[in-house]
């Protein structure tokens, strides 16, 4: 989608998605009455995958199902919920799950590729590096990622306990532009459309507001953990990393299809691009644990828009983890750019003022050319 569509508060539309994170609920995956895969519904979407790849969209999948297939898998009775069943379940079933994508669009030669994350992946930052620029290696090798969360090893603390909330943690993570949440209901309406045939459809929401949450209620289905709240919360913490999410039904088959041709759903609308919002977060909202000072010649690099080689560097200052927000600033101590380090402070005092091909010799592992890479790093004015 084009940055102006998207700064004027225009509704998106699928067709211009360069990154899409799909989200897929237990409920469409997994038979009610069976609780097996459905396989039928799985293949109309492989194909859809496939005509948004020969568009040259890029797709992530955020998969539900393991602990549904798991637990049919395994003989699990409705009685038996405990924490440690769930998570045998979904260990059991994550591999059906994995097996069936692999399957259906290895069909369609498509490669797939499984990444479990937990909450701790996107929220520690070394760990949120590493997850970033596995997904990014993965969609430059063409391959489609399919994620869920590592359910086996998360506790209760530290569950997601919904999907919605992973797919958006992912698309924060990723700088997708879309998210699409795909479950068994229509979108938010305003009123419950269970007892009220009144209700109508809500098709855009600029801003979530407390009404706004008012109507999400407390909606739950059998399978998945997650109601229209948490889709609510996935599309609050999306929408202000500038990426567009659509709530839509995807009980009928080819449900992106429906989508792009204007089928019910509730699109919610950020003010902001992902490059936008995540410059915001590195320049504005983090500490920073360090400084890195640089010679004339990096600085007129960055100005111009270039990462950060060490063979700029001319001191290390401080304490510093690989993915900590650190800042940059000239031999006059004048602070010029903010971003994320690619190395420790000890790694990075190794390398400063050296070529980026001497970083294996020095540290004994291939890291990054960059210091901080460009998509990390921003300038700060004057
Ligand atoms: N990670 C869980 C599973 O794959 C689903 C969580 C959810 O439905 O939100 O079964």
């Amino acid at each position: 989608m084009t940055a102006e569509s998207q700064i004027a508060g225009a509704r998106p539309r699928l067709v211009d998605a360069k990154r899409m994170v799909i989200k897929i609920g237990s409920s469409l995956l997994v038979d009610d009455e069976s609780g097996l895969l459905n396989r039928p519904w799985l293949d109309s979407l492989a194909d859809e995958i496939v005509r948004l790849r020969e568009r040259g969209q890029q797709v992530i999948v955020v998969s539900s199902g393991a602990i549904a297939l798991g637990r049919k898998y395994l003989g699990l009775g409705p009685a038996q919920r405990r924490l440690e069943e769930h998570q045998a379940a979904a260990a059991a079933g994550q591999v059906l799950l994995a097996h069936a994508y692999q399957d259906l669009l290895g069909d369609r030669n498509i490669r797939v590729a499984q990444v479990l994350l937990t909450l701790d992946d996107t929220e520690n930052r070394r760990r949120y590096l590493n997850a970033r620029s596995t997904l990014d290696t993965l969609l430059r090798l063409g391959a489609v990622p399919v994620i869920n969360e590592n359910d086996t090893v998360a506790t209760n603390e530290i569950r997601y306990g919904d999907n919605d909330r992973l797919g958006a943690r992912v698309a924060e993570m990723i700088s997708a532009d879309s998210l699409v949440l795909l479950s068994d209901v229509d979108g938010l309406y305003d009123a419950d459309p269970a007892d009220n045939p009144e209700a109508r459809l809500i098709e855009e929401v600029g801003e979530i507001t407390k009404k706004i949450e008012s109507l999400a209620g407390e909606s739950s289905t059998a399978y998945g953990s997650g109601g229209m709240i948490t889709k609510l919360k996935a599309a609050q913490i999306a929408v202000a990393a500038g990426c567009a999410t659509v709530i839509a039904n995807g009980r009928q088959l080819q449900p992106i299809r429906a989508v792009e041709d204007g089928g019910p759903a509730t699109w919610f609308i950020p003010r902001k691009t992902p490059r936008a919002a995540r410059k915001q977060w590195i320049g504005g909202s983090l500490k920073s644990c360090g400084r890195l000072i640089i010679d004339a010649g990096a600085e007129t690099a960055l100005v111009k828009g270039s990462s950060l080689l060490p063979v700029g560097i001319v001191s290390v200052d401080g304490d510093f983890e690989r993915g900590d927000a650190i800042t940059v600033s000239d031999v006059q101590g004048r602070e010029i750019a903010r971003g994320l380090a690619a190395y420790s402070s000890s790694d990075a005092r190794k390398i400063s003022g050296r070529r980026s091909d001497e970083i294996e010799g020095l540290l004994g592992y291939t890291g990054r050319d960059e210091i901080i890479h460009r998509d990390d790093l921003v300038l700060l004015d004057g």
